[in-house]
C-alpha cells in the first residue's frame, strides 16, 4: 500500500552533500562523527521531544551498554541475534593478558584472549526499564511512563546515512493495563503528525513489522502485523519509494510484563509499549528535506528547533 505523503514533497537535497558537510567518515561503515551544526539540529530534537513530554513521566538516561543478562532475559537473542554487540574485554591474570598484547605486538591475531563480559552495546533505549520497574514493585493503577534514551548499537553496517550502528534513540514508554497501552499509543500517533507537521517533514505512518532473524522471524513479523503491534512514521530520505522510518510506535501486549513479572493494581500481567525516536534519522530527514544551511530554513521550524 502506498499512500501519499502528509505535506508537500520538496526536492530534496543530495545526501552526499549532507555526508561531506556534517557527517564525518570514521572508516567504519555507519559509524560517523557529527559535526556541530548536525548537534544542533540533534539537540534542537532532543528538546522539542521533552516539550511533548507528558505530565508524571520519569526521566532516565541510560549509558550505551547494559546488562548482557537482562537483554537475554528479555528474550532478545530469540528475535535479534544478528544485531546484538556484546562487549569482550581481555580477562585473566598478569601473563594471560600479556600474551594477547604480545600477538598483537608480533603482528597476529590477539583477539582470541577477549571473554565475553557481563556487558552488550543495548540495542534500544527502553530494554532496562522494565527490570528496573520490576525491582520496584508492582505498578499502580494510573500505570507508568518513562522517557528514556541511550546510544544504541546495532550490527548492520551499510553505506547508507540512514542506516548506522551506532545511533541515538529517545524514547517514551508506558507500563499499565491494556486499555491504558492502547491509548498511549494512539496519543502518540496522533502526536508525531503535529510533530512532523512543526518540522515541516512529508511522512506517512503505516503498519511495519520489525527484521527478527531467520526463517523463523518471517512467521514472528507476520504475527507482529496481524496483531498490529508496530507502526512507523516514515519520511523520504533516499526516495519516496523506500521512506525511511524515523519513529517507531510499539505494542509489546505481555511480553515484558510477563518476563519481569510485573503485575498492575488489579494483579494482572502488566502490558507495555514505546514510541521511539530515531535522533539521527530525524536529524537526517530534516537536512534532506530543508537543506544544509540552517539560515535558509523555515522560520517555524528553526523555531520549533531552537537553531
Ligand atoms: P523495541 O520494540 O524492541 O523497543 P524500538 O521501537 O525501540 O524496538 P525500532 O523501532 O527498531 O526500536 O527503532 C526505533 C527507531 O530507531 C527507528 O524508528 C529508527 O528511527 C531508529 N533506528 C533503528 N535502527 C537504526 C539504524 N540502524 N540507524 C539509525 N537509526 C535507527
Ligand atoms: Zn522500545
Amino acid at each position: 500500500m502506498n499512500v501519499a505523503f502528509k505535506q508537500p514533497i520538496k526536492p530534496r537535497h543530495s545526501l552526499d552533500s549532507i555526508a561531506e558537510a556534517l557527517l564525518l567518515p570514521s572508516g567504519i561503515d555507519g559509524v560517523y562523527a557529527r559535526t556541530a551544526v548536525f548537534e544542533q539540529v540533534a539537540d534542537g530534537l532532543a528538546a522539542l521531544i521533552s516539550r511533548y513530554r507528558e505530565t508524571d513521566t520519569e526521566v532516565l538516561r541510560f549509558p550505551p551498554v547494559m546488562s548482557r543478562r537482562q537483554l537475554e532475559k528479555s528474550g532478545y537473542l530469540k528475535s535479534f541475534p544478528h544485531f546484538l554487540g556484546c562487549v569482550s574485554c581481555l580477562a585473566g591474570d598478569e601473563s594471560h593478558i600479556r600474551s594477547s598484547v604480545e600477538r598483537y605486538e608480533a603482528g597476529e591475531d590477539w583477539t582470541g584472549g577477549l571473554a565475553a563480559a557481563d556487558l552488550v552495546l543495548s540495542p534500544a533505549a527502553c530494554y532496562p526499564v522494565y527490570p528496573l520497574v520490576a525491582s520496584r514493585g508492582g505498578v499502580p493503577a494510573g500505570g507508568l511512563i518513562f522517557d528514556v534514551a541511550c546510544d544504541c548499537f546495532r550490527r548492520e553496517p551499510s553505506k547508507l546515512l540512514d542506516r548506522l550502528q551506532s545511533f541515538r534513540m529517545r524514547e517514551y514508554v508506558c507500563i499499565g493495563s491494556p486499555e491504558q497501552i492502547q491509548n498511549f499509543r494512539a496519543r502518540w500517533m496522533k502526536r508525531a503528525e503535529g510533530f512532523a507537521g512543526q518540522l515541516a517533514l512529508p511522512y506517512r505512518i503505516e503498519q511495519a513489522s520489525d527484521p527478527f532473524f531467520g526463517r523463523g522471524g518471517k512467521m514472528m513479523a507476520m504475527s507482529q502485523v496481524e496483531q498490529e503491534l508496530k507502526f512507523e512514521l516514515l519520511i523520504p530520505v533516499h526516495s519516496d519509494e523506500q521512506p525511511t522510518a524515523c519513529m517507531s510506535f510499539n505494542c509489546h501486549r505481555d511480553h515484558f510484563g510477563a518476563t519481569w513479572n510485573l503485575r498492575t493494581a488489579s494483579g494482572a500481567t502488566a502490558h507495555t509499549g514505546c514510541v521511539a525516536f530515531g535522533i539521527d534519522r530525524l536529524a537526517l530527514a530534516l537536512f534532506v528535506t530543508h537543506g544544509v544551511e540552517l539560515a535558509q530554513w523555515p522560520t517555524r521550524v528553526r523555531q520549533a528547533l531552537m537553531v
